[in-house]
């Protein structure tokens, strides 16, 4: 079934920056496919007109079987939100390297197989979105962030090679740069020195910013008319100087 608003598709939608953009596009009226290693925390949600699939972003089928089966209910996906990461933050020197491999294979793998689901059928259509999560850390490098730096500078190098190979294509392909925001991010962080000196200058500058705040600009920038694009969304908490 095609409805008047298109289907958006979301990895990562079980928490914090996914879980509020699958607020704000379900309250905008889209229909919503939820992607996730959580089903509880997606089906939590209890967002109407909503598929939610148990995926893992590392599994390329498993992407592309949730967006067949939800296009075969709402229609095509619009909007790809390559979301779902992990920071797993720590001396580099001491970090156990397996810790590098899930970041490299979550944060590059699996944006690029996100991307993959869907750019095909953008082409074709002449129309869609890709929402790529980068970070403020794809910018420019931090302490105890070597190899999500360098996921993230992955992230940037990519979308930014997407968007001129898919300018032609009438596709838009936005990159988003977030600073600090109060999500679950910081749970996966296991080395104690760095989460203290994380969380001693999150305090300092009086924590991050709501989830809510970047979803709200993501729906904004997928609203502008599809003849323009925002290149980059960079919001950050105001006292955030690097
Ligand atoms: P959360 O930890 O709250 O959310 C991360 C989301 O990613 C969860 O829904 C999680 O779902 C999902 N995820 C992680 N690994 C996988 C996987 N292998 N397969 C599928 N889904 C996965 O943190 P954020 O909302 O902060 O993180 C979202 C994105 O924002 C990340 O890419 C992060 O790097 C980026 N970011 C965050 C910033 C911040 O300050 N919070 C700043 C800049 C960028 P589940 O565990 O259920 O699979």
């Amino acid at each position: 079934m095609t409805r008047d608003r298109p289907l958006v598709a979301i990895t990562g939608a079980s928490s914090g920056i996914g879980e509020a953009t699958a607020r704000a596009f379900s309250a905008a009226g889209h229909p919503v496919l939820l992607m996730a290693r959580r089903l509880d925390r997606l089906e939590a949600l209890g967002l109407p007109n909503a598929v939610l699939a148990r995926v893992d972003v590392r599994d390329r089928q498993a992407i592309a079987a949730a967006v067949s089966d939800a296009e075969a209910k709402f229609g095509p996906v619009d909007m790809m939100f390559a979301n779902a990461g992990i920071a797993r933050l720590g001396d580099i020197a001491s970090q156990p390297p397996e810790e590098w491999d899930e970041m490299i294979d979550i944060n590059t793998k699996g944006v690029m197989n996100s991307v993959h689901a869907v750019m095909s059928a953008m082409i074709a259509r002449k129309h869609g979105t890709l929402m790529m999560m980068s970070s403020i850390a794809g910018r420019k490098v931090y302490p105890d962030h070597t190899v999500y730096c360098g996921t993230k500078f992955f992230v940037h190098a990519v979308s930014e090679s997407f968007r001129e190979y898919l300018a032609p294509h009438d596709v838009r392909v936005i990159v988003l740069s977030p600073g600090i925001i109060e999500t679950e991010v910081l749970d996966h962080v296991n080395d104690k020195n760095t989460l203290a000196g994380y969380q001693a200058n999150k305090k300092a500058i009086g924590g991050g910013i709501s989830a809510d705040v970047v979803a709200k600009l993501i729906l904004d920038a997928y609203q502008m008319p599809q003849k323009a694009i925002v290149q980059e969304i960079v919001i950050t908490p105001t006292r955030q100087k690097y």
